[in-house]
């Protein structure tokens, strides 16, 4: 059925910049019970400003410069900022001859011979690179500062760390507030990024959980062990069979209509990273303005503002499917 109710609720959002990509999303936006939110660019605006930067065996423009040259093909924000800072600075940038995202990580690439990478500490020590004692504490700077921190590795040498910063959206407080005040619980924060940085932006906003250190994988995992039935494919038929309708706090939610997963988590996130985690959740939410992959993951796009219309949102889907039924 493509009943009255929907159309109406799908005309209330007009205007607002939402994409719904089918009926059945908003139906299973009614029985989300928790909302998991990415950081960089979903709660934050992605608008990246250069941060410390902590020249270690290197000059702070050799570092800048090496870093631009590996990220000069990744699409994430903290990549755009630093081949931006590199521009700005009038420095060369070799084009690089290998180039590999690692998502939640940061990036490899070779450029006249020489290996560089930008990322997590953990990528570096995966890489065989041991981080000496004043990256360590270059790391501690930037924790204490609530910056994102990108280590900056040149054949098996770290040549120095890169702090970046960015600002809560304005509205996301108030975001939260609401859906918590719609009895969505738990409000969890999923970031790759360090906990130091993701507590001090939990600080600011009506959490209830906040998961650092996560790699997209890890993510979509938390996204899917939320769900108060496995997913459909890894159901014995006996279940199948049996269990066609799901509860929820709702009672009314009937995720196996819909071909998805039973997940009660909506995940709203931006980056090419978040996909998996958009893939599992009962219901993916991307930020319009991320990239095109995030985008096509979402059962619901928002375009225009990006977090502001959620509320709405869910209390609309709740009014359809009591319409429907
Ligand atoms: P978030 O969960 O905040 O959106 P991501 O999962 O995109 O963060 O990234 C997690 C961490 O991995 C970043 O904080 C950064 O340290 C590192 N990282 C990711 N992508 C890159 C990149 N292109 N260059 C350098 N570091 C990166
Ligand atoms: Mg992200």
């Amino acid at each position: 059925a493509t009943p009255a109710a929907v159309i109406a609720a799908l005309g209330r959002l007009a205007g607002t910049g939402v994409l719904i990509k089918g009926g059945s999303a908003l139906e299973r936006l009614a029985g989300v019970t928790a909302f998991a939110f990415d950081k960089t660019g979903t709660l934050t605006e992605g608008k990246l400003e250069l941060g410390d930067v902590i020249p270690l065996a290197s000059t702070a423009e050799q570092l800048l410069q090496a870093a631009a040259t590996a990220e000069q093909r990744s699409e994430h924000p903290l990549a755009r900022l630093i081949v931006r800072e590199a521009a700005a600075r009038n420095l060369e940038v070799a084009q690089a001859e290998a180039f590999q995202a690692h998502p939640g990580a940061g990036v490899t690439a070779t450029a006249s011979g020489t290996a560089i990478t930008v990322g997590t500490r953990r990528l570096i020590e995966e890489q065989g690179i041991a981080l000496p004692p004043e990256a360590l504490a270059a790391l501690e700077q930037l924790d204490a500062a609530g910056q994102t921190s990108l280590v900056v590795a040149r054949n098996g040498v770290v040549l120095g760390v890169l702090g970046a910063r960015d600002t809560l959206r304005p509205e996301a407080a108030q975001v939260l507030a609401d859906l918590r005040a719609l009895g969505i619980t738990p409000v969890a924060l999923l970031t790759g990024d360090r906990s130091a940085v993701a507590r001090a932006i939990a600080e600011q906003i009506p959490v209830t959980e906040v998961h650092a250190e996560m790699l997209p994988a890890q993510k979509a995992e938390w996204v899917a062990s939320r769900a108060p039935v496995p997913a459909a494919e890894g159901r014995a038929e006996a279940e199948l069979s049996s269990a066609d309708t799901v509860p929820s706090t709702e009672g009314r939610f009937s995720p196996l209509s819909s071909g998805r997963t039973g997940s009660s988590v909506a995940f709203v996130g931006d980056g090419i990273n978040d996909a998996p985690a958009l893939a599992r959740a009962g219901v993916g939410i991307a930020i319009g303005s991320g990239t095109d992959v995030a985008a096509e993951a979402g059962d619901i796009v928002m375009m225009g503002a990006p977090l502001a219309p959620l509320p709405l949102l869910v209390k609309l889907s709740r009014e359809t499917v009591r319409i429907i039924r």
